[in-house]
C-alpha cells in the first residue's frame, strides 16, 4: 500500500514527499480509510507507530476539500510538548494547502495567554489544545464550535492518567453532537473504554499488537547495587560515541541530583522536569534536538509522545513501576525503523518489576555482567526476591 491509494489532495501528497513519508505505517493503513469514511474510531497502537499522521492526514484532506472558513477540528493532547509537536506536524503537512492551526497550552507567561486568545479570536481550521488550558480559554467565549466536524483525543490514556477526565467531558459539552470522534491511545485500560462508550458513536476499533518494543531496539540490562550505577554509567559512556542519549529516572528529585552526580564524573547532561519554566523546557528540547545537549535526564513525562529523531541510547536508571512505561521509555530510541540501544539498571529491589516487564514483552532480556572493576553485583532471582515493601495501615485511620 502507498499513500497514493488514499487519493489525497495533490498539495498533501507534495507535503508527504517533502517530509520523506513514502509508505503508510500499519496504523495509518488501517485508520486513514475509516476516518475518510467519517466513522468514529478507537485506535490502539504503541508509541512511535505514526498515530499523529494517521489522523492528521485524513482530516487535512477533508478540510482541504471543503470550504474552510470555520473551526473544523479540535485535537486534545495531554501535554504542551505534545500539543506543540502535533501542531508542527500539522504545519508541515498543510504547507501546500493553507490549512491553519492554533496550539493552546498552559505554562507560558501572560503574553502567551494573550497571543493564544488573539489567535482564537482570529480563528483557525484546527485547534490543538491541552484540556486544562482550553477550559480556561473557553471562558472567554471566543471559540465558536458550531461547525466543528472532528474531535481527536490523542494519548487518551495519558490524559486520563493526568486527571483530565472531567475537563474532557466538560469540553465535549460545548461541541456539536453530530461530529466525528477519534480516540487514539497507546493502551486500552477500562477507564478508556468507559470514556469511549460515552463520547463515541458506533466506533470502529483498530488495535495493533500492544506493548511490543520496536525490533530495532537492542535491549540490555545490568544487575547493580545503587552505589554502582553512576560508575557503571561512566563505563558505558567510556570509549563510545553516543550522540543523543536519554536517561530516565523515577522521580523529579532523582533527575535533578543525577545531573550533578554525572557532572562529577565528567558527563555533561541536562535535566528535564516540571519545575522548569515552559521557555526553559522548549529551549532544552530544541538544544537536545540540535545535539547541543547530548544527554538528557528526565522522568516518565519525557517517555510519552516526545518525538526526537535519532536517539541512539536510552538508559533506565531505575526500573519503571508500570511495565507499559518501560515500552514507552525505550520507544524513544529506534523510532521509525532506525536502530537504538536501551539499557536498564536493575537493583535488588527492582527485580520483580523487571520480571513483570519481561512478562509483558514476552522475552527475557540478557543481563550483562558488570565490569569487574565495579565489584560484585546482585544476582537476578526475581522469583525468590522479596516483594516490594507495601505500606499497610495498622489500626484506625482518622
Ligand atoms: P506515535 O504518535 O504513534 O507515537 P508519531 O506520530 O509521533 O508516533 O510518529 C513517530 C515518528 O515516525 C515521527 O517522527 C513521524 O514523523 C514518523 N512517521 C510517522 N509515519 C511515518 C511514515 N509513514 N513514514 C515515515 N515516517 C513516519
Ligand atoms: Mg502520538
Amino acid at each position: 500500500m502507498t499513500f497514493d491509494d488514499f487519493y489525497f489532495d495533490y498539495g498533501l501528497m507534495d507535503a508527504l514527499d517533502a517530509m520523506g513519508f513514502n509508505k503508510p505505517t500499519p496504523i495509518q493503513e488501517m485508520a486513514i480509510p475509516v476516518i475518510l469514511e467519517h466513522k468514529d474510531l478507537i485506535a490502539c497502537a504503541q508509541t512511535g507507530t505514526g498515530k499523529t499522521a494517521a489522523y492528521v492526514l485524513p482530516i487535512l484532506n477533508k478540510i482541504a476539500e471543503s470550504d474552510h472558513s470555520h473551526l473544523n477540528t479540535l485535537i486534545l493532547a495531554p501535554t504542551r510538548e505534545l500539543a506543540m509537536q502535533i501542531d508542527q506536524q500539522v504545519q508541515g503537512f498543510s504547507y501546500y494547502i493553507q490549512v491553519s492551526s492554533i496550539p493552546i497550552y498552559g505554562g507560558g507567561d501572560g503574553a502567551t495567554w494573550e497571543q493564544q486568545k488573539k489567535a482564537l479570536k482570529h480563528g483557525a481550521d484546527i485547534i490543538i489544545a491541552t484540556p486544562g488550558r482550553l477550559i480556561s480559554q473557553l471562558a472567554s467565549g471566543d471559540i465558536n464550535f458550531t461547525k466543528l466536524e472532528h474531535l481527536v483525543l490523542d494519548e487518551a490514556d495519558r490524559m486520563l492518567d493526568m486527571g483530565f477526565y472531567d475537563d474532557i467531558v466538560k469540553i465535549i459539552s460545548y461541541l456539536p453532537k453530530d461530529r466525528q470522534t477519534l480516540l487514539f491511545s497507546a493502551t486500552m485500560p477500562p477507564k478508556i473504554r468507559t470514556l469511549a462508550s460515552k463520547i463515541l458513536y458506533k466506533p470502529e476499533e483498530i488495535s495493533i499488537s500492544i506493548s511490543k518494543p520496536a525490533a530495532g531496539i537492542d535491549q540490555q540490562a545490568y544487575m547493580t547495587y545503587d552505589n554502582q550505577k553512576i560508575p557503571l554509567l561512566g563505563e558505558i559512556f567510556k570509549g563510545t560515541s553516543y550522540q543523543s542519549v536519554i536517561i530516565f529516572a523515577g522521580t523529579k528529585d532523582k533527575v535533578k541530583s543525577l545531573q550533578f552526580e554525572l557532572k562529577k564524573i565528567g558527563l555533561k547532561a541536562k535535566s528535564f522536569h516540571s519545575d522548569l519554566e515552559q521557555k526553559e523546557r522548549e529551549e532544552l528540547m530544541n538544544d537536545f534536538r540540535s545535539r547541543k545537549v547530548q544527554v538528557l535526564i528526565g522522568t516518565d513525562i519525557l517517555s510519552r509522545g516526545i518525538d526526537v529523531d535519532g536517539i541512539d541510547l536510552v538508559v533506565n536508571y531505575d526500573v519503571p513501576p508500570d511495565p507499559e512505561d518501560y515500552v514507552h521509555r525505550i520507544g524513544r530510541t529506534a523510532r521509525a525503523e532506525t536502530k537504538g540501544t536501551a539499557i536498564t539498571f536493575i537493583n535488588e529491589k527492582d527485580q520483580r518489576r523487571f520480571h513483570a516487564i519481561e512478562g509483558l514483552i514476552e522475552r527475557e532480556i540478557p543481563k550483562t555482567p558488570l565490569p569487574a572493576s565495579l565489584g560484585a553485583a546482585p544476582i537476578y532471582s526475581p522469583r525468590t526476591s522479596k516483594p516490594e515493601h507495601k505500606r499497610t495501615f495498622k489500626g484506625k485511620r482518622k
